[in-house]
């Protein structure tokens, strides 16, 4: 299992250390073959305006920090302990990202935790490896990240990563963690937006990272590619609204910081479209039809102008209802 030499600073009770603590949890998957192709053009265009979109920092805790830019929502814990990542982004955003780490606090680089294995939020993992991070994910994010994916709604193709983007450090139900003075969960949810995510919950900064579990606002992507469907992200949703509170801060994938009540909003937005779909599908219409009956119409305004559009979700909602 290869190790990050970072880890090795003296006087520094490293992530890595805490995870392997809880070595029971801990399964790495099995090791494959290493595979290279060259990158299918929507992934290139997908990964250019990381090239320039800047990251900005917003303060949610002492030492805990919100960072937004191309790809998905990403977290920073720092403290002597060393600096914990939620999430990569793409491969062309990583100097930004180093460079708003760097501004943070002196720091060494110490755990980069992957929500779920999609470009958006794994693609950067090699480049920060390589700075000097360790990967952290659930099992199958591993399993994904080192064969070939596909993602038909997106027309993406993706080769294996190399070896230097998998995370070395696996789990497949739960791993605990006390760092930089904080204590840590991170948990797997059945699939839901694919087979691969976890929630990250800080207990004492009150602070949830949901994944792409979460859109904030607007309707979800959900990768039946990998095993996601609407009954895990209403079940995901509905675990986050249990681990809740009225003051904490959630990181959805996707969208602004929210509180519980927008997840209340989303959960139930879900819950709708469900309710609204299940039952025409079960009367034998296709999924054509129902999407002529706009069945999710009374949200389709507000929520409708995301990544993902009305017929879109419909569709989505009905082939895995
Ligand atoms: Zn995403
Ligand atoms: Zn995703």
């Amino acid at each position: 299992m290869p190790f990050a030499p970072a880890l090795s600073t003296p006087n520094r009770r490293s992530f890595l250390r805490m995870g392997a603590i809880s070595a029971a949890a801990l399964a790495a998957a099995p090791l494959r073959a290493f595979a290279q192709a060259p990158a299918a053009d929507p992934l290139t265009s997908m990964r250019a305006p990381a090239l320039t979109t800047p990251i900005t920092t917003t303060r949610l805790y002492d030492n805990l920090f919100l960072l937004q830019g191309a790809g998905g929502n990403m977290a920073t814990q720092i403290g002597p302990e060393g600096k914990l990542l939620i999430d990569a982004s793409y491969l062309t955003a990583a100097p930004r990202i180093l460079e708003a780490l760097k501004a943070l606090s002196p720091d060494p680089l110490d755990a980069l935790i992957n929500t779920h294995w999609h470009v958006d939020h794994a693609d950067g993992n090699q480049p920060l490896h390589e700075a000097g991070f360790t990967i952290f994910a659930h099992s199958k994010t591993r399993e994904r990240l080192s064969t070939p994916q596909s993602i038909k709604l997106l027309g993406i193709s993706l080769p294996a990563y190399p070896r230097a983007a998998w995370p070395s450090i696996t789990f497949d139900t739960a791993l605990h963690a006390d760092h930089n003075g904080d204590t840590l969960d991170l948990v797997h949810f059945d699939p839901a937006h694919t087979d691969t995510d976890i929630y990250i919950h800080f207990h004492k900064a009150n602070v949830l990272h949901l994944g792409d579990i979460f859109f904030n606002g607007f309707y979800p992507f959900i990768d039946e590619g990998s095993g996601g469907n609407i009954h895990g992200m209403i079940a995901g949703a509905a675990r986050g609204l249990a681990l809740a509170d009225s003051s904490t801060k959630i990181i959805p994938g996707h969208g602004p910081l929210a509180t519980k009540a927008d997840l209340q909003r989303y959960h139930d937005v879900l819950v709708a479209a469900r309710d609204a779909i299940a039952p025409l599908k079960a009367k034998g219409l296709s999924e054509a039809e129902v999407v002529a009956q706009h069945p999710t119409a009374a949200t389709d305004t507000t929520w409708g102008k995301g990544f993902i559009n009305p017929a879109t979700f419909n569709g989505i909602v009905y082939r895995t209802v």
